[in-house]
């Protein structure tokens, strides 16, 4: 049986920071390190930080477990932006 894994859980899920037109500011997105995350056009997609609980994969063969996925998935979702939010450097 093939088994849902959360990406939230997977070593090879990062946070990154994403530059944009002001250079002190930006926004939060995440990768997959195996570029599992992929658009139409075969490009990297990259996901707003606020949607991570979401990302979910059919038995990704690269998944890489952290830790037990509950209580931390649901305290996880419970800590999120609920929306995309942009930073300021110090
Ligand atoms: S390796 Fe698989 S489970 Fe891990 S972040 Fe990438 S797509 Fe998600």
């Amino acid at each position: 049986m093939r088994e849902k894994v959360f990406c939230a859980n997977c070593a090879n899920c990062i946070v990154i920071r994403q530059f944009d037109t002001e250079p002190d500011k930006y926004v939060l997105r995440v990768k997959c390190l195996k570029k599992k995350w992929v658009k139409r056009s075969g490009e990297e997609k990259l996901y707003k930080y606020f949607t991570v609980g979401r990302r979910v994969q059919e038995d990704c063969t690269e998944y890489a477990e952290m830790g037990n996925l509950l209580p931390y998935i649901k305290n996880l979702r419970k800590e999120l932006p609920i929306k995309d939010e942009v930073y300021a450097l110090k």
